[in-house]
């Protein structure tokens, strides 16, 4: 009897333990879900030592639940497992998961079970809009000539429920701003970038806060441009000179030998410089800062989307593209800024060396690279043809020249027609402010695009 008393004993102890010992349930939400539309991923991190043997989620909307997912796994009551990796949960919450959800507020809420003895159940639970209304746009009905590695400008007028609207060219996507005097419209300039094919179709867009997204074709053409191929020998001089220019210290782009830094250099600074640059577009006014042509000085020594072969001891070691044109100058001759704008950066910048980049208004800016000094402070306004500074060969070059580019929203363009005042009247103005466009125009003969290799695609609408 004593035995079997003390059987019970131990065997109630034991689960009163294994009860004790049961473990919880954490789960973290990440990203963030704000907005849920037809179709919404929700990713949530499950962390449980012991692991678990049931998730589910619902949405909620009033007094309805609408289940959207669940998972069960065998059970591990007594024996259960310790040191469980957490898991990653990924379900969708949109309508097509939960067809009778509304538009308005709702709840996500999911579920954990521990998988041991007592196999609690832990929850989270956050609010969300659904938003289901969907984007609409409309594309102009104007002639696109578009040039390789060159840009445009489309209008677009958006419609429904829209929270971001702008032009999608591949894998790359422009803002729009208002098109000023219609309110009801919106304008990007974009480019047609250089490392693109040339079958790509741009594109209107309109997406709403959930993600939903509407496009809409225009009428365009492209010239398809071919980018040259250059050799650029480097010896142990030449190579020893720009690390030693960029990275004196040995701290930036440290090495075993002199080739691997400035193989880094040349590839991962060259990047991370590119994208500091591309970040700049958010540095901009909506409105036309610049006036007439971009000024265009000094030789042409190197041009937009040239491809660098590297050859070193007569081995290519690198590829890399050029996106800007070289500009030789004398020493300590000064910069010009191309047009009217404001400094957006005035401070070294890696492989550009000593650097300004001049926003003009609607994200276009052009950037001026190598300065032996600059003169200008981030948030000055500049006057076309001002000194930002002196010419030099600060940075990744081997003598004194500028290097002038140009970029919209983020994104490098070729400069070259950013010089033609025809270009910008016909394809910009014209668009961007119709009547002074064509107050000016009244005086002079309009010009005519057209190229050989010009290929037409997309159809025109209305
Ligand atoms: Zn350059």
């Amino acid at each position: 009897m004593k035995a079997i008393i003390a059987i019970v004993v131990l065997a109630a102890v034991g689960m009163a333990a294994l009860f004790v010992m049961s473990s919880n349930t954490v789960l973290t939400v990440n990203p963030e879900v704000k907005i849920v539309g037809v179709t919404t991923p929700v990713t949530v991190k499950i962390s449980n030592a012991h692991g678990v043997r049931r998730t589910a989620a619902y949405i909620e909307q009033g007094s309805v639940r609408f289940p959207l997912t669940e998972l069960k796994t065998p059970a591990h009551r007594f024996f259960w497992r310790r040191h469980q990796a957490s898991q990653t949960l990924t379900f969708d919450a949109g309508k097509n998961k939960a067809p009778n959800l509304k538009e308005g507020d709702a709840r996500i809420v999911v579920e954990a079970d521990s998988d041991d003895l007592a196999g609690h159940t832990d929850s989270t639970s956050f609010a969300v809009k659904v938003i289901l209304a969907p984007p609409r746009v409309a594309p102009d009905d104007a002639q696109h000539y578009i040039n390789q590695g060159g840009m445009e400008l489309a209008v677009m007028t958006p419609g429904g429920s829209w929270s971001e609207a702008g032009v999608k060219v591949g894998k790359y996507t422009f803002r729009s701003f208002p098109l000023p005097g219609r309110p009801e419209q919106r304008f990007a300039m974009f480019a047609y970038p250089w490392d693109l094919a040339e079958n790509v179709t741009p594109m209107v867009f309109a997406r709403n806060l959930a993600g939903t997204e509407a496009t809409g074709q225009f009428w365009f053409k492209l010239f398809p441009k071919k980018f040259r191929t250059r050799d650029f020998p480097i010896d142990d001089a030449l190579m020893s000179k720009l690390v030693n220019q960029i990275d004196p210290g040995g701290t930036l782009a440290p090495g075993p030998d002199m080739l691997s830094r400035f193989l880094k250099i040349n590839g991962e600074m060259r990047r991370r410089n590119n994208r500091q640059l591309a970040d700049l577009r958010l540095k901009t006014e909506e409105k036309v800062l610049w006036n007439g042509p971009f000024l265009h000085w000094g030789k042409e020594e190197s041009l937009f989307a040239d491809v660098r072969n590297y050859l070193y001891k007569g081995k290519q070691v690198d590829q890399q593209v050029h996106l800007g044109f070289d500009l030789s100058d004398t020493a300590n001759a000064p910069v010009h800024v191309a047009n009217d704008g404001r400094v957006v950066w005035a401070a070294d910048l890696g492989i550009y060396g000593n650097c300004v980049v001049v926003d003009h208004g609607y994200a276009l800016q052009s950037i001026y690279g190598h300065m032996n000094r600059i003169d200008v402070k981030e948030g000055e306004l500049v006057k076309k043809d001002q000194s930002l500074g002196v010419a030099g060969a600060t940075g990744m070059a081997g003598g004194v020249h500028v290097h002038f580019s140009m970029q919209i929203d983020g994104v490098q363009v070729n400069p070259r027609e950013w010089w033609d005042e025809h270009w910008i009247h016909d394809r910009i103005m014209s668009k961007l402010d119709p009547e002074a466009a064509k107050a000016k125009s009244e005086s002079k003969a309009p010009t005519v695009t057209s190229q050989p290799r010009a290929k037409a695609r997309g159809r025109r609408k209305r």
